[in-house]
């Protein structure tokens, strides 16, 4: 965990200060940037391990920025905002954001979430040694029984969670709704097949393996990597 880097993209400089201070005493490399386009560029130059990312900076939105580095590079980003309705923050996770910190903060608190987010992560990605199955944005920690999407933890339901196992280890291999049925819910189960195809549904939308798990007309359903 240690020698991690940071980068601070924060244009109020005596709160960059703290946090390079704060994070700087806890052993990471803290580099900071004071615009979201100096940010951009940093996270260019030297891919940080987390960003921690202010809201409103002075020539791109923080938002923007969140976006920008999403789409560039797996990094987890923290949004600072002095903002704290729910629908910001909800626009914030949207745009990516793993996580949302209001100020003004308690600078242990950031640690910890900083902390907490990079162990996420490292598990999603299988750095810490832990068998995952991979499959684009989703990661698969089969022994914690979780899945992670960009890094970020989906909540799936216990059958949810079997069928979407079951179709990644099975690729381009044709499901009948009755075989999933059988194999998932087991044969005395009381539903019908429009069970299945309800979880189906849940888990491409939580997945977003909307266009990967295909309907098979008049059959069922297969992956498609
Ligand atoms: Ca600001």
């Amino acid at each position: 965990m240690e020698d991690r880097k940071i980068l601070v993209i924060e244009d109020e400089k005596p709160i960059a200060d703290i946090l390079k201070y704060g994070f700087e005493k806890e052993g990471f490399q803290v580099q900071c940037a004071y615009t979201g386009g100096e940010g951009f560029a940093a996270a260019g130059k030297e891919p940080p391990d987390i960003v921690l990312l202010d809201w409103m900076l002075p020539d791109i939105s923080g938002v923007d920025v969140c976006r920008m580095l999403t789409e560039q590079y797996r990094v987890p980003i923290v949004m600072l905002t002095a903002r704290g309705n729910v629908e910001d923050k909800l626009y914030g996770l949207e745009s990516g954001a793993d996580d949302y910190i209001t100020k003004p903060f308690d600078l242990r608190e950031v640690v910890a979430r900083v902390r907490t987010i990079l162990r996420r992560f490292d598990r999603a990605q299988g750095t810490d040694g832990g068998a995952g199955l991979v499959c684009g944005s989703l990661t698969v920690a089969e022994r914690e029984h979780s899945v992670y999407r960009d890094g970020v933890l989906i909540s799936l339901t216990p059958k949810e969670y079997e069928l979407l196992i079951c179709f990644l280890k099975h690729p381009r291999q044709v499901f009948t709704r009755t075989a999933l049925l059988d194999q998932i819910w087991g044969y005395d189960f009381a539903g019908d097949t429009r069970t299945v195809d309800i979880h189906v549904q849940r888990v491409r939308k939580k997945t977003g393996l909307e266009e990967k798990l295909v309907t098979v007309f008049g059959v069922g359903y297969k992956y498609v990597p």
